[in-house]
């Protein structure tokens, strides 16, 4: 199956080629599959047609309503946390650009990414950026990421991409049992926590400080 049509955007597999080098090195992109879907998710069609020239740069980029598309080595290290699978069912809160939704769904192959945003405006930018790649196994909901998506429920993988002061509790009660839910916790820097539903209840599985995200109203 061809995952993307093809775009006319030149010159970007150099870049690309750095910015995946920058990653290695700085041991945010590990994974091979991984970077296989980032390669194959091309940024530049996810960011403001003003800003496609620094689309390869590791930085978030501003999009609209106040709101980034996430650096690049977050994505690559959320991504790989994650532990993706093919034919999984995963929810994503913070569509932004559309950009995370787009690789996860290029790694959960046959499975299914519904993704929540709170600004409609983004959730339609999202939409079509998807659409042009021909990516047809990401669902957008334009709504409050905090009540998750209890009729679409249990999820196998939770991605929060917005910082939270608490994990919001319906998205737990959401997650399937050996589920992995990733978020952004805290107020002005965030530690990056990845926790499991097992039957002993909940369990924090990695945790690491030093992440800047835009907060989840
Ligand atoms: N994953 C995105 C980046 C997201 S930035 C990308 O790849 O481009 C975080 C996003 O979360 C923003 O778009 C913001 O509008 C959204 N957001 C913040 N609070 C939210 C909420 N309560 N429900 C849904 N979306 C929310």
């Amino acid at each position: 199956m061809k995952f993307f049509k093809k775009d006319n955007f030149k010159n970007y597999q150099g870049k690309l080629d750095v910015l995946i080098t920058i990653m290695h090195n700085t041991g945010f992109l590990t994974d091979d599959k991984v970077e296989n879907a980032i390669r194959s998710i091309p940024r530049h069609n996810f960011v403001p047609a003003s800003q496609k020239n620094e689309a390869y740069e590791n930085t978030p980029i501003p999009i609209m309503k106040n709101q980034t598309i996430s650096q690049p080595s977050v994505v690559a290290r959320m991504t790989e946390w994650l532990d993706l699978q093919e034919g999984q069912k995963v929810l994503e809160i913070g569509s932004g650009s559309g950009w995370q939704s787009a690789i996860l769904a290029k790694l959960v192959g046959s499975g299914k990414i519904f993704t929540i945003e709170r600004h409609s405006e983004l959730a339609k930018f999202a939409k079509q950026n998807l659409e042009k790649l021909g990516i047809k196994n990401v669902e957008i909901i334009n709504g409050d990421g905090n009540f998750g998506l209890a009729e679409k429920s249990p999820f196998n993988r939770i991605m929060i991409t917005a910082a939270c002061k608490k994990i919001p509790e319906k998205l737990l009660d959401q997650l399937a049992m050996d589920g992995l839910l990733i978020a952004p916790v805290g107020e002005n820097i965030q530690s990056l926590v990845l926790l499991k539903k097992t039957h002993k209840g909940i369990v924090e599985i990695k945790n690491q400080d030093g992440y800047v995200f835009v907060p989840l109203v």
